[in-house]
């Protein structure tokens, strides 16, 4: 695994599908999600060219974007930042909760091929500082509450550089794409609206499954329309 450069100082790593983000600041650097509890050594290893991390935020409780927050916490002696929401599930070392495959072309095979195949337990961590509306590392991170993929999904504005994590709130693969899975598609589409929002005028955005996307604004905002309107008529995307 290793951290190459997506953007000045925004630095994107993968491991089974999944990314990890790293904003390199003189004012604290920070680790964004954590991956698959399998890879949190070789995260470990990644992170050492990282000497000042400060903090790692998790952009929500799954198995593939929290499985190695506790080492790395516990290795680098760093506070972890969450949802209220996800935090408690953490806590206790689980992830799961009832959810709904999207009702899309990729999103029954997807949630059976991968998430349902997720062991139920994660390496718990407790003592979480909530995420909220804004994280005190790299001049200032916001938080944008983003339920619907799951019910603490959170996205992330770093207004410095105009960056965007859209964490699960979409996927970028082969396009923009709705998630694997719903716990309540209605707030996960109004999420997205959201998003949609917060990345006008951004410059980048970056996913939780799925490359970078340059110019996110129109996009987005496309996608968003267009998943509004099928919904509103009922039909599946
Ligand atoms: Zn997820
Ligand atoms: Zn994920």
């Amino acid at each position: 695994m290793r951290f190459r450069e997506v953007c000045p100082q925004v630095f994107m790593a993968s491991r089974g599908g999944v990314n990890m983000y790293v904003i390199a600041h003189s004012d604290g650097t920070v680790l964004i999600d954590a991956g698959l509890p399998g890879g949190a050594s070789a995260l470990i290893a990644a992170l050492a060219r990282f000497p000042d991390l400060a903090g790692v935020v998790l952009t929500h409780g799954h198995y593939d974007h929290v499985g190695g927050a506790a080492v790395v916490a516990r290795a680098r002696g760093v506070p972890v930042w969450m949802h209220p929401d996800d935090a408690a599930l953490l806590a206790e070392g689980r992830w799961r909760r009832a959810g709904r495959a999207s009702p899309t072309l990729h999103g029954p095979l997807l949630k059976r091929l991968v998430a349902d195949r997720y062991p139920d337990e994660v390496p718990a961590l407790a003592d979480v500082l909530p995420a909220q509306k804004a994280i005190p590392l790299a001049g200032g991170i916001e938080v944008i509450h983003c339920p619907g993929h799951s019910a603490g999904q959170v996205a992330l504005v770093w207004r410095e550089a105009g960056v965007v994590f859209a964490a699960d709130v979409v996927m970028h693969i082969l396009g923009l794409r709705e998630p694997i899975l719903y716990e309540d598609r209605a707030e996960g589409l109004a999420s997205i609206r959201r998003l949609a929002e917060a990345a006008e005028g951004a410059s980048l955005m970056v996913f939780g499954h799925g490359g970078p996307l340059r110019d996110p604004g129109p996009p987005i905002a496309r996608f968003a329309r267009r998943l509004e309107g099928v919904s509103s008529h009922g039909r599946d995307v």
